[in-house]
Formats: C-alpha cells, sequence, structure tokens
C-alpha cells in the first residue's frame, strides 16, 4: 500500500487523469504540487482560482526547481518518462507512479482490462455491456473516466470493464488485471515508443504480474501477442480467432456459429447476434465473450447482450441513410489500420474523406485498398499534399482537395453512383489541425451530413 500522508507528492499534469488524482488526494489529507506545462501568468493565476485549495499549481518556469523535491510523483498518460523533468525526478531518487497503478492497489472490483492498438474502445463497451447482463458493472479507463476517479463508487464484486493505453502501461508496476484481453498491435505512437518492439514490450507489462488464477485473452492472428512471446506464463492464455477457425482454448467462427470452448466448459451462439459491421468487430465481439464467459456469463445472457449492442459513436457509425446513401462516421480512425479496417468492411459505390493531423505512418496498404475499393476521395486537412502525393504515386487520380469539411460533405454526394452508395470518413490521421479531438470531428460530419438535403 502506498502511504503518503506526510510526503511530498506531485502530480505531473492537470487533464481529466491529474484532476482524478488531486480528487483523490484531497480527501485524504494530501495537497499536492500540481506541474503543467504553461507558462502565462494569468492562465496559471486561472488554474489555481478553478482548482482553489486542493493542490499547489506550478507553472513550467517552476517545474525544474520543484520536481526533484518531491517523495512520490503521479505521472498523467500524457506525460512520457523520456521527459527531461521526469528523468530528473527519477534520477534525484523521486518514486513515479502511474494513475493507474495507483488506483488498481486500491480497487475492490473484478478488473477486466482491454489493450491493444485498435478496437479497446469498442470491446470495452461491449464487454461492458455484457457484464452489465451479470452484475453492476462499471465501463472506465482511456474510453472516459478514469478508474481513480470512481473508485469509490466500484464495489467489492463489482466488474470493472478498463481500457488501458500503452500510456498508461509505461508506468505499471504491480497493475494486475483477472482477466487481460489483447486486440492486436500495428504501428502507431512511434513518435513516444520508438520501436514496434518496444511498443509491445510496454503492452505486454500489463500480463506481467497476473497469477495463475488469472487469464489472458488474445487474439490468434496477433504474433506480437501470440502466449509465447509474454515473460509470465502464469496466467491461462485463450486466442480468439475470425476468420483462421478452431483454436485450442477460446472462441473462433465455424459454418455461422460463434463456437466457445473454456476447457471445463464448450458453447455454441449464432454469428447473427453480432451485429456490428465487418470482420474486426467479430474479433472484438469474440474477444468481449470469451472475457465474459470467463467470469461466469452463459451463452444465452451473451447472445442476447450482443444482438442489443449496436456500435459505438464515432466508429463506422451509420449516421444517416436516405433511399440507397448511406453516410458513415468513422472519426475515431486516426490511423490507416483504423482505415483498412474500415475499408474492408464496407461495399458499393464508395466515397472516402480522407486527411486531418498526419500521423506520417505508412500509406502503402491502405492505399492498395482505395485502389480496390473507392470510387473517389476527398482530402481534408493537412495531410493532404502528402496523401496527394502517396495517391499521385500509385496512379489513382480519382481525388480531390476540398480543404475542409463543409467542402469534402458539399461535394460527396455529386460523387454517389445513381444507384446509390456511401459516403465514409475515415480519416487515417487525427483531428488537431482543425478539431479538438477525433469526437469533435465527428460530431462536425454528422451535422452537416443531417442538413443535407437529399
Ligand atoms: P481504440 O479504442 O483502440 O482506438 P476503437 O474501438 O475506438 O479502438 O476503434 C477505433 C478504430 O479502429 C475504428 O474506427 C475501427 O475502424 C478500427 N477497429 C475497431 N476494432 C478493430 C479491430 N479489432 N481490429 C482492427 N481495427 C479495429
Amino acid at each position: 500500500m502506498l502511504n503518503w500522508l506526510g510526503r511530498k507528492v506531485g502530480v505531473y499534469g492537470y487533464g481529466k487523469t491529474g484532476k482524478a488524482c488531486v480528487d483523490y488526494l484531497a480527501p485524504r489529507l494530501i495537497r499536492p504540487v500540481v506541474f503543467v506545462d504553461e507558462t502565462d501568468p494569468q492562465k496559471l493565476a486561472a488554474l489555481q482560482a478553478q482548482a482553489g485549495d486542493s493542490c499547489q499549481i506550478i507553472g513550467a518556469d517552476g517545474i525544474a526547481a520543484e520536481i526533484t523535491g518531491l517523495d512520490s510523483l503521479v505521472l498523467s498518460p500524457g506525460v512520457p518518462l523520456s521527459n527531461p523533468n521526469v528523468i530528473a525526478a527519477r534520477e534525484a531518487g523521486v518514486q513515479l507512479v502511474g494513475e493507474l497503478e495507483l488506483a488498481a492497489r486500491y480497487c475492490q472490483g473484478y478488473i477486466l482490462a482491454i489493450t491493444g492498438t485498435n478496437g479497446k474502445s469498442t470491446t470495452t463497451k461491449l464487454l461492458g455491456h455484457i457484464l452489465e447482463g451479470l452484475g453492476r458493472t462499471h465501463v472506465l479507463g482511456n474510453i472516459g473516466t478514469p478508474l481513480l476517479a470512481s473508485l469509490d463508487e466500484i464495489e467489492s464484486g463489482d466488474y470493472v470493464a478498463l481500457e488501458v493505453s500503452s500510456f498508461q502501461l509505461e508506468t505499471v508496476d504491480r497493475f494486475k488485471p483477472h482477466v487481460a484481453i489483447y486486440t492486436n498491435l500495428t504501428p502507431d505512437h512511434m513518435d513516444r515508443h520508438g520501436s514496434m518492439e518496444e511498443y509491445a514490450r510496454v503492452k505486454r507489462l500489463m500480463a506481467q504480474r497476473m497469477g495463475s488464477s488469472d487469464f489472458v485473452v488474445t487474439n490468434a492472428r496477433e504474433s506480437w501477442f501470440a502466449p509465447e512471446s509474454f515473460a509470465n506464463q502464469q496466467p491461462t492464455y485463450l486466442l480468439y480467432s475470425a476468420e483462421q477457425g478452431a483454436v485450442a482454448r477460446g472462441a473462433w467462427v465455424e459454418g455461422g456459429r460463434i463456437c466457445v470452448n473454456l476447457g471445463a466448459e464448450q458453447h455454441e451462439l449464432p454469428l447473427e447476434c453480432i451485429k456490428l459491421p465487418g470482420v474486426h468487430n467479430v474479433e472484438n465481439a469474440l474477444a468481449a465473450l470469451t472475457a465474459a464467459m470467463l467470469v461466469g456469463a452463459d451463452a444465452s445472457t451473451v447472445a442476447e447482450r450482443l444482438s442489443t449492442f449496436t456500435g459505438y459513436e464515432h466508429r463506422l457509425e451509420l449516421c444517416r441513410s436516405a433511399g440507397a446513401l448511406r453516410f458513415y462516421n468513422d472519426s475515431k480512425a486516426t490511423n490507416p489500420e483504423a482505415t483498412i479496417t474500415a475499408l474492408k468492411a464496407m461495399s458499393g459505390h464508395l466515397v472516402l474523406i480522407l486527411g486531418g493531423r498526419d500521423k506520417l505512418t505508412p500509406l502503402d496498404e491502405m492505399l492498395a485498398l482505395v485502389q480496390q475499393k473507392v470510387q473517389y476521395v476527398l482530402l481534408i486537412g493537412e495531410a493532404t499534399e502528402r496523401f496527394a502525393a502517396a495517391l499521385d504515386a500509385v496512379g489513382y487520380n480519382a481525388y480531390q482537395r476540398v480543404g475542409d469539411m463543409e467542402h469534402a460533405v458539399a461535394a460527396s454526394t455529386g460523387l454517389l453512383g445513381s444507384s446509390g452508395g456511401s459516403v465514409l470518413l475515415s480519416p487515417a490521421c487525427a483531428s488537431f489541425d482543425q478539431y479538438s479531438s477525433y469526437e469533435q470531428r465527428g460530431e462536425h460530419f454528422k451535422e452537416l451530413v443531417a442538413a443535407l438535403s437529399l
């Protein structure tokens, strides 16, 4: 247990996680020092006024002088271990703790944690939806509310479906879920992790402390998370496979049915109870249902809960249909792999809106699929010129530079075929060049689509 009474505690970052830390520490009579990367004295004063007495806010200019004198420092996920102030703190012997580590030590619930590059939020939501059929359930973590902010509401025996990011895992030490789900691993966040090997290593930390009564549920087609790639062989490993047929233990699809073999029990469910489009969503469903069945969900509850889950906003969300026209909001697709996944799930005449803040990830595989499946591409945002050059390089010229979302949506309907088709916003880029978040970008798309007279 961490006993911080009388110790000097710092919190680095004052976003959702930083605030949750301060709120958690205040009733425990700890008034932390909060470090923010802000230099404007007025903004700092406003932050301090907002925080009141709960903490002392220190701006960028004062961090170096203060940070090495702490006993403990809680890091927000957005602050990398390579931050020079964090390095200085560590070298000075300050104990570094992540929010997840801190929260998990006091969590009374039964934690089912989900990580991977893509599919985390959908799987977490779906798992939460299934678990609600079993008992009190909390859907927390990277998906929205930090675990630490909900600790007081979680009772012993409650289920916690917890989305975990690689940033959060960098600082775990004793964190140990009861069930760990691994979705997949593709290049992302290379600016933070440096290499795929390091990215995978950090992700695998989620399972490092799991014991012999715990379970790891992992994707059969993902070699980065193959059971033998984990150093810890104590938990039981189960696989799920949407397209590769039977696995020894876990869940797979065969002859229009979902088959589940948990060792002691076997179950079958109709595949149609999964309502979400695309093979990737079959994977998400198999991962979630395997985890739920490991903690006691029966086949009929799972089938009923799966069939009532119609998706998650901004993920291939069908936001408008009119006759044979369809509009899909996949604003959450912030990297090419997510866009590839969406393209694979689509059929028919397709107009694709691509672009935003470029993450400089390779485009070849995505463009090969664009050539096969997309009739027209509309380019928006900062990524426009690199994407246009890449399209030119593969000889694809059915594209236009339209600048922003208004122009993209306005142009899109004229590009649909006479017999209809789909407009898909699946930008393969971050949103921050024109929006504050992918949610805001998706909302804007939906508003513009709703206003179209079709
Ligand atoms: P995350 O929380 O990991 O970012 P989401 O569930 O929010 O994942 O989905 C993000 C995007 O990733 C979606 O737009 C979707 O197209 C794609 N995606 C969802 N599930 C998978 C999956 N299992 N494999 C690959 N891509 C996926």
